[in-house]
């Protein structure tokens, strides 16, 4: 098991397949991109399988998302997936992904053993989408949607970040369009995690305002939080149901003391937190001959020390030194 000192039990393994990106999301990368890791420190699919296996087999994982970067990116994404889904006990398997090139890949996924699915979605706005994202692709996050779909993919969940300014009057128009193609919407609170370090509390679109904006068109009711567990999103019934939106206030509203997650990141590093400012290395002792049982140790050492929260809202709160985009969101 991966028990953490405050009795927090982690289950659910976040895995960055690449830092890469296709997309330049403000909220997340500069314009310019970012210098990528270089090739040889990146786990090899082999040695991310057997890294995933001990995860499951040894430490009690019983959930394995694959992210990034953008996960699409990685070549042989699918035999990744089948290899996942061959593991006993058999974990879920979901993905979260900018969409770009699902079109394509969504039956290939499906077929491998994916269960589910989230796609990043902020805006229905081409011009919009091309401010925020800095590339013309929204036409193919919808085909890559709609694929989805089509693969049994379901349900889908679409991720939103709102930016004041940027794209903070679209909770609306992506609800209606989630709701018309039964899509699962959750907002996330924008979180001090870019490569920029450009986050500002003030222009951060909270979730209370995030909820007044739907409120104005759409009547919310408040799921059972009972029934909420580890799940970061608090969930509301639109319009009576049985569509819901979520919303996951990691800053204003933080789930810390319920957080079932740890990282492995694209170059073989744990994080027991996004927000941890310290790494474990699994990638340089199993390269070095470590057994199993050896590389466990150290993973489970890795979750001992975890913190109790984030700490965004500590008076000396620093951000960790990788962006999102490198640590797996
Ligand atoms: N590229 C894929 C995508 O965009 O879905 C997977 C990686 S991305 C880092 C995972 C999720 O993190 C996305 O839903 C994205 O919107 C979210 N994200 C990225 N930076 C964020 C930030 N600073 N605050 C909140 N969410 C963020
Ligand atoms: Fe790429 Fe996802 Fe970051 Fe956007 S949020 S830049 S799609 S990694």
């Amino acid at each position: 098991m991966l028990t953490d000192s405050y009795g927090r039990v982690a289950t659910d393994l976040r895995v960055s397949l690449t830092d890469r990106c296709n997309l330049r999301c403000s909220y997340c990368m500069p314009p310019e991109g970012l210098d990528w890791l270089p090739s040889p420190d990146l786990l090899t699919d082999d040695e991310l399988g057997r890294l995933v296996r001990i995860g499951v087999e040894l430490l009690g994982i019983t959930e394995v998302r694959y992210t990034g970067g953008e996960p699409l990116l990685r070549r042989g994404l699918p035999g990744i997936v089948a290899r996942t889904a061959a593991l006993a006990p058999r974990p879920e398997i979901s993905l979260t992904t900018n969409g770009i090139g699902l079109a394509r890949l969504a039956p290939a996924l499906r077929e491998a053993g994916l269960d589910r699915i989230n796609v990043s979605l902020d805006t229905l706005d081409q011009a919009t989408f091309r401010t925020l994202a800095k590339r013309d692709r929204l036409d193919d996050v919808l085909a890559g949607l709609a694929a989805a779909a089509d693969a049994g993919l379901v349900p889908i969940k679409v991720n939103a970040v709102l930016m004041r300014g940027v794209n903070e009057k679209e909770a609306v128009p992506l609800l209606r369009y989630c709701l018309e193609h039964g899509y699962q919407l959750r907002f996330i609170e924008q979180m001090p995690l870019d490569a920029q370090h450009g986050w500002r509390r003030e222009d951060m679109v909270t979730a209370d305002e995030i909820l007044d904006s739907l409120c104005a068109e759409f009547t919310l009711v408040p799921d059972d939080p009972r029934a909420r567990g580890s799940a970061p999103a608090e969930t509301f019934l639109v319009d009576g149901g049985p569509a819901r939106v979520g919303v996951i206030g990691s800053v204003t509203r933080p789930f810390c003391g319920s957080c079932d997650r740890v990282r492995l990141t694209a170059d073989g590093q744990i994080r027991n937190c996004l927000f941890a400012r310290q790494e474990s290395n699994l990638r340089d002792p199993m390269r070095a001959g470590a057994a199993d049982g050896e590389l466990a140790r150290i993973w489970q050492r890795a979750v001992a020390s975890k913190l109790p929260g984030h700490g965004i809202n500590d008076p000396g709160f620093l951000q960790p030194a990788r962006p999102m985009s490198a640590i797996g969101g």
